[in-house]
């Protein structure tokens, strides 16, 4: 079902709910039974102002976001795992997840960002963007047997992944693709 056809009736009630009160998106999820994430789209999509929270997190004076930030302005750091960016900031994992989600909230950080949950994949990217090799070694030299097909998911998340530096010259090429047409017939 599409995400918004739950809230098809209820929007104008939402938008208030948005405007007046300073219940988190979680809470106002959880009112309307569809998820944080859908309020937060909802709430961007329409460009709602929303009420300062007292007491809510002051990010300005938080070492652990400003050391998100940080990390999050270095170069492809959509694809630094999460265990590296709790490993940087010498927090808790969960510490983390939370400012993490307070950050993406005021859009301070991209909302790619701590999202990969996989050092394997992390060293992957780390090899394509900085070494001459075709995916298919780069993903055995790290053991993910489709690295290939996950970098078009992450493409299609909206994931910057630049082309690779490997050039595939005319024979490789039509290697690779009889080798996925033989796949395909198995
Ligand atoms: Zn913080």
């Amino acid at each position: 079902m599409r995400r918004w056809a739950i809230l098809q009736g209820k929007e104008d009630n939402l938008i208030k709910d948005l405007k007046e009160t300073t219940l988190s998106f979680k809470k106002l999820g959880e009112r309307y039974g569809v998820s944080r994430q859908a309020v937060h789209a909802f709430f961007k999509r329409r460009g709602i102002k929303r009420l300062k929270r007292p007491g809510g997190h002051q990010t300005e004076g938080c070492r652990l976001c400003q050391k998100l930030i940080q990390i999050s302005k270095k170069r492809h750091s959509e694809f630094i795992s999460i265990q590296t960016i709790v490993k940087e900031t010498g927090g808790s994992a969960s510490k983390c997840i939370s400012h993490l989600r307070t950050l993406r909230d005021k859009g301070l950080i991209s909302v790619r960002f701590g999202r990969l949950h996989s050092k394997r994949l992390e060293e992957a990217y780390a090899i394509y963007f900085n070494k001459r090799l075709p995916i298919s070694t780069i993903g055995r030299k790290v053991g993910i047997t489709n690295f290939c097909s996950i970098m078009r998911k992450h493409r299609k998340l909206g994931y910057d992944v630049p082309p690779p530096l490997y050039v595939y010259d005319g024979k490789e090429r039509s290697r690779i693709l009889s080798e996925i047409h033989r796949r395909k017939q198995q």
